[in-house]
């Protein structure tokens, strides 16, 4: 009997990806979405696995956080560096999507989706989003209705903002270099009209 088949491949693959999203503590609907599986396997794969999470100890989601784009959009820090990464591992969709169940999820991107997000988790430990936040934001980038990445104005960092935002816009690198540099000229010996620190020598 031939016993492997691109089926059962598939039905592995599914079932990886819906693991991974359970450690992530996604919601059930979500793991629903991604995979492709019942909402009833679902909570039974969450009865078992999540169990061993919770033996392992596993740190649980806690306290309320942003949980809408102008809460996530408010915090510099969270507006780099997911979404860049996402691009990296190429989980973004190529072009604006509209209906996100019917265009957005794939066994392949919701995989690369969790690389990305386990990537950022360990390079910003206990500074990260959680799950549901980096979803949110991923998939209001994907649609590009209210929000769009764009590269940092000085760096070229991959950042996210408001569609119909102005001004000049930099990650929270450039703009935290910019804030020192600022309160430097302020406080230092600064030739009026320039916005740089002077050589005093
Ligand atoms: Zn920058």
């Amino acid at each position: 009997m031939r016993v492997w088949h691109p089926r059962y491949a598939r039905d592995l693959q599914r079932l990886h990806l819906a693991q991974r999203l359970i450690a992530h503590r996604a919601r059930t609907q979500v793991i629903s979405d991604w995979t492709g599986l019942s909402v009833v396997q679902v909570r039974s794969l969450y009865r078992q696995f999540g169990k061993e999470l919770d033996e392992g100890g596993a740190a649980r989601l806690r306290g309320p956080g942003p949980s809408s784009l102008p809460q996530l959009l408010s915090s510099k820090r969270w507006r780099t560096g997911f979404i860049g990464l996402c691009y990296v591992l190429e989980a973004m969709p190529h072009m604006p999507i509209q209906n996100p169940k019917r265009e957005l999820h794939t066994l392949t991107r919701g995989e690369r989706l969790c690389r990305a997000f386990e990537i950022y988790s360990t390079l910003m430990p206990g500074r990260s989003m959680n799950f549901h936040q980096a979803l949110l934001l991923y998939t209001a980038v994907a649609m590009g209705q209210e929000v769009h990445a764009v590269k940092c104005e000085t760096c070229g960092a991959v950042i996210v903002r408001d569609v119909l935002g102005i001004g000049r816009w930099n990650c929270g690198h450039c703009y935290r270099a910019d804030t020192t540099e600022m309160r430097f000229a302020t406080h230092g010996d600064v030739r009026k009209g320039h916005g740089r620190p002077q050589c005093t020598e």
